[in-house]
């Protein structure tokens, strides 16, 4: 295409909510052919809230919201925030925790009221050596069948509670899979969350069970989309988060949610303003249409 309709291209793209780095990335979005959605705060609103407190023996909400809220208070994941957001509202103002540290794609750990206390996916409990009580399990999995996300509370070395959020999915989210799929390219559901709960997100927008990659580790993500390039795929990749960027950055296409973190957007090739996936199909027919190959 000549300069000029690549200058075009860019314009409409800011028109329909698209920012694009350069020009030269036109190219790379016209070839394309697969299509790697980060689950939460991409396909789903990311602005979870807290739905539910299930108690060990011996425990009371009060506490454990404490405890848990002011730990939660401390990180910006969207988990965190509802957590936080909901035991503000329960229990009133939380202390400021004496220490505290994220543990990427598992949760956080720290010290609040001299408890050493840890949120987050059972795999954290585990690496500290601490089991989930029967019943807490039980409340887990029924949370997650459901396609919420639970998270377990631990401190001084004991299980004491289940934490239940739930996320909304983008009401453009299953339209935005529909377009991918009529310009024939093939979605992919990429997610740090459980098993069930990508299943279940997955199939309330259209995207097959066999193209859920669920429970990938932040720094796998990148190998996930290693190997579909492997695979022969031109891969774009569409996430918001810190824990997106090395995906981002190594896919043919790297698009941000606008309403994502910075970091996502700087290993953006494209920028979603809206934060609206169905714009991620736009800009894939724009710039098919602006170098003269529209199918
Ligand atoms: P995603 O890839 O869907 O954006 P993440 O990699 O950020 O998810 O997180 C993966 C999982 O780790 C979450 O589903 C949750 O179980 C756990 N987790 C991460 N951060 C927190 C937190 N601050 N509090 C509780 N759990 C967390
Ligand atoms: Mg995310």
């Amino acid at each position: 295409a000549t300069p000029t309709a690549l200058m075009v291209g860019t314009g409409r793209g800011a028109q329909l909510g698209i920012l694009i780095k350069g020009p030269e990335v036109l190219e790379s979005t016209r070839r394309v052919d697969t299509v790697v959605l980060d689950k939460t705060g991409t396909v789903t609103t990311g602005r979870m809230t807290l739905l539910d407190v299930h108690l060990a023996a011996d425990e009371t909400e009060t506490e454990v919201l404490r405890l848990a809220g002011a730990l939660e208070n401390a990180s910006e994941h969207p988990i965190a925030q509802a957590v936080a957001k909901g035991a503000t509202e329960r229990v009133g103002d939380l202390p400021d925790p004496e220490d505290f540290a994220n543990v990427e794609g598992l949760g956080v750990q720290g010290i609040v009221e001299g408890h050493a206390v840890l949120v987050g996916r059972t795999r954290l409990l585990t690496e500290w050596a601490l089991d989930l009580p029967a019943e807490l399990e039980r409340a887990m999995a029924d949370a997650e069948a459901l396609g919420r996300t639970a998270v377990a509370v631990a401190w001084d070395g004991k299980a004491r509670a289940v934490l239940v959020v739930a996320d909304a999915i983008k009401p453009t989210s299953a339209e935005a899979i529909r377009r991918f799929r009529d310009l024939g390219l093939t979605p992919i559901l990429l997610t740090g969350d459980n098993t069930t709960v990508a299943h279940t997100v997955a199939a309330q927008v259209g995207i097959d069970p066999e193209h859920v990659f669920a429970e990938v580790m932040p720094k796998d993500k990148v190998d996930v989309v290693t190997r579909l390039q492997e695979e022969g795929r031109i891969v774009a990749m569409v996430g918001d988060g810190v824990n997106d960027a090395a995906a981002l950055a190594k896919a043919d296409l790297g698009l941000a949610m606008g309403t994502g973190t910075d970091v996502a957007i700087e290993a953006s090739d494209l920028t979603l303003v809206r934060g609206d996936l169905r714009a991620a199909a736009d800009a894939i027919r724009l710039a098919r249409k602006t170098l003269g190959t529209i199918k």
